[in-house]
């Protein structure tokens, strides 16, 4: 396969904290001979395992880059053994808009990988990620959360994995980064994601989703800060003692978590997140807002559990996820 397009400013084998750009060239009419310029840091001391923590994969979940840019600002390299490798905000094209996908392509950065040095700019971003940054990993953290069209309750993830110790170490990972919630995951399509790659080569892999509605709240940043510094410090990386809290236990057992719109209309939520639902129970109607005096139409859930997201905002469209329900595994 041909070499990546995407050049490095930073020398990953380099002692210290560095700062700069993963540069890729993009000539378009705003700029005859421009480049992408997506930030990096990455902090270094000596031999020891090496973590990627990523944000903005979808360029409308905020509670990721806040706490990577931050933690890039503030992480001291000498209180650390081995590497911490940041990139706040992977598809930076999608962030500057603040849209989920790339301007310049639709891509979403989290449906294109493995990607293709000679595809789209936002197939030659995955890519890279693909062939250079993961292969340097053994811990790998991408943080998310709902964008503008979702909001979720603050939970850490794992997903269900065919190899049982990798997904064991997963499971540890994620019970250490300690959110409020710990969801064994199940995707509604796992074709194509970076969670997918990174566990296809054996990665310790993590996610989160923090909240939603196109924001971050200072609660959600400060779980995410909380969580990324105990993910470094279970990995050995990181000096210092876990900070700990409670976490309930969610699963997703099987499609039924997931309650789609099979109309558009006018959303009105019945119960609200983290409340507890029971199969059949009316979850949300959806309105007709085109004319008055007809009747909306129920949606229900369709296991036990709690409801762990919902669409936003307030008008909903045929095709979209109304809400998740999960199942509590364990509660303290
Ligand atoms: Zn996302």
């Amino acid at each position: 396969m041909k070499p990546s397009p995407v050049k490095s400013t930073i020398d990953f084998e380099q002692d210290g904290l560095q700062h700069g750009f993963l540069k890729l060239p993009h000539s378009h009419d705003e700029s005859a001979y421009g480049s992408v310029m997506i930030p990096i840091s990455m902090a270094k001391n000596g031999e020891g395992p090496t973590a990627l923590l990523t944000g903005g994969n979808h360029g409308d979940e905020y509670e990721g880059p806040i706490a990577l840019f931050d933690l890039a600002r503030t992480i001291n390299p000498r209180q650390i053994r081995g590497r911490v490798i940041l990139v706040p905000a992977m598809n930076y094209p999608a962030f500057q808009a603040a849209k989920r996908t790339s301007p310049i392509d639709s891509g979403n950065m989290n449906r294109s990988f493995p990607g293709n040095p000679e595809g789209s700019i936002t197939e030659k971003i995955t890519d890279y990620f693909q062939r250079t940054l993961l292969p340097l990993a053994e811990w790998v953290l991408d943080l998310h959360s709902g964008g503008k069209t979702l909001d979720f309750l603050p939970f850490c993830a794992a997903h269900r994995l065919e190899d049982k110790q990798q997904e064991q170490r997963c499971a540890e990972a994620m019970r250490a980064f300690n959110a409020p919630y710990s969801m064994m995951l199940l995707e509604i399509d796992s074709v194509g994601m970076y969670d997918t790659a990174a566990e296809a080569m054996g990665k310790v892999f993590i996610t989160t989703e923090l909240g939603g509605k196109g924001t971050a709240t200072a609660e959600t940043v400060r779980i995410a800060k909380r969580g990324i510094r105990n993910f470094l410090i279970h990995a050995g990386i990181l000096k210092g003692s876990p900070e700990l809290s409670p976490s309930i236990h969610l699963d997703m057992p099987d499609q039924r978590c997931y309650i789609g719109s099979e109309s558009n209309g006018l959303l009105e939520m019945k119960v609200d997140l983290g409340e507890k639902v029971q199969e059949g129970q009316l979850l949300a109607v959806v309105h007709d807002h085109q004319r008055t005096g007809t009747e909306p139409v129920p949606y229900h859930s369709q296991l036990d559990g709690i409801l762990t997201a919902r669409h936003v905002p307030g008008l909903i469209g045929m095709g979209d996820t109304l809400a998740v329900v999960a199942t509590v595994t364990a509660s303290p």
